[in-house]
This record gives C-alpha cells, structure tokens and sequence, in this order.
C-alpha cells in the first residue's frame, strides 16, 4: 500500500497548483445533474454543456423524457457521442424517477444505483454535486490514469481504485481529488505523453520521466537480450 503521508504531499502540491475546485458541468439541480453525467461519458464537459444548454429548455424534467419520443432524444444528444445507449438511459432512469420516487431524484446511493444507465461513479458524482453528499471518490479516466502514475495505486479496475484512494485519504478530500487529477491530467501529465519536465511535482512522482512509450521500449529490450536458444 502507497505511504499515506507520501500520497497526501502530493495532494497538497496539487491542491497548490489548481486552488479553485469546481464542478466543470452546468446544471441546475440533481436532475440536470444526473442527466448531463450520463452525456458525459466518452465526451468533454464543454460539448455536454453546449448540448444541455438547449436540451433543458427542450426537456425540463423527467416526465419531459420519459414520454418522448427516445428517437427526438437520441438526435438531441447525439454530439456527445454514444447517443443511443445515452438516450435509453437518460429515458430509463426519468421514467424510473417518475415510477418509483414521485418524480424526485433519489438522494442515497442505494437507489440510485439502481436507476438505469448509472454506474458508481455518476452516482457519487450525483451524490457529491446533487446533495453534497461524499461516500466515495469519482473514478474517471484521469484518475485511472494518475492515480496509477501517482503510485496511489496498483489497481486498474475503477471500484478498486476507488478503494484505495479512499485508505490514503481522509473523508474531506474525497469530492476534490478528481478535480485536481482532471486538471493536471489535461494540463501536463497527459494520456500519451505526460510532460515530466514541466511537471511541479515530478521530485514525488514514482513515475516521473518514465513515458508510457519508454516502458514499452524497456520491455522490448529485455526481450531482445535473451539468449537465442531461449526465443527458439
Ligand atoms: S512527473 Fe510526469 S508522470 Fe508524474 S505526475 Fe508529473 S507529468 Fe505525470
């Protein structure tokens, strides 16, 4: 397990670096919320808020999705990419809100879990941004990718990831730490190629100067200094 007061240096840097923490999606209310959570899977938060900016005033709430037509939906939405299976999930969870919980989005992670098309991760961003409610950390793409280059973690799979970003770090952290990954994530330490000599925390970091490409060349050496006999 990585060394808390280690991981929690790091934090700090960040924190350093992006001292203003703010959701990126607009919204009003735990609706709008949920719904541009499900666009913003596979899609930035700028193309998911150029859509929601006319796709509310279209659809105000959940009876306004749930009796559309899903092919209106689907065109609505189409921009942010995955359009059908967005469209499905943004009508199922709508229709489910308006069945089982009087047209209310649910405020526990029980029952939202349970809405279609809402995986743990928007459902603590729901939670966290909705009704400033924080039971766990949102795993997205940047924190699979720096949390593992932190050394925060040696998982890949977002649950156990999440695990244990929540062992580092105390409760008061959780709802702010995927900002500051997303930041330094689209700032400097990027998917393809992390800029290690612009990065303030590269004296921390277990991963500094060692690329995603050099790893790979580093295994292709090893392999290419075996002895002949072994490769045959
Ligand atoms: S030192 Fe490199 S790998 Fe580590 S956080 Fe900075 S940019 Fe990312």
């Amino acid at each position: 397990m990585p060394d808390k007061k280690h991981a929690n240096h790091i934090l700090s840097g960040l924190k350093d670096l992006y001292p203003d923490p703010h959701h990126y999606l607009a919204f009003e209310g735990p609706f709008q919320l949920l719904v541009a959570t499900i666009l913003s899977a596979q899609c930035t938060d700028e193309r998911v808020n150029e859509v929601t900016r006319d796709l509310f005033n279209r659809f105000p709430g959940p009876s306004d999705f749930a009796g559309a037509d899903i092919s209106v939906i689907e065109e609505a939405v189409r921009p942010t990419g995955f359009f059908r299976n967005k469209a499905k999930a943004i009508q199922g969870a709508s229709a489910a809100i308006i069945e089982r919980h009087n047209g209310e989005v649910p405020d526990t992670m029980e029952e939202l879990i349970k809405l279609p098309g809402l995986a743990r991760k928007s459902v603590n961003a729901v939670l966290q941004h909705g009704f400033s409610k924080v039971e766990g950390i949102v795993v997205d793409t940047h924190v699979i990718r720096l949390a593992g280059r932190l050394g925060w973690t040696e998982n890949t799979k977002p649950e156990k990831i999440e695990e244990d970003l929540m062992e580092l770090f105390d409760r008061s952290e959780w709802r702010w730490i995927p900002f500051y990954l997303k930041n330094h994530g689209r700032a400097v330490c990027k998917s393809r190629k992390p800029a290690c000599g612009e990065c303030t925390l590269a004296e921390l970091c277990p991963s500094a100067f060692i690329s995603p490409q050099g790893k790979a060349k580093k295994k292709r050496k090893w392999y290419w200094q075996l002895p002949i006999f072994w490769l045959s």
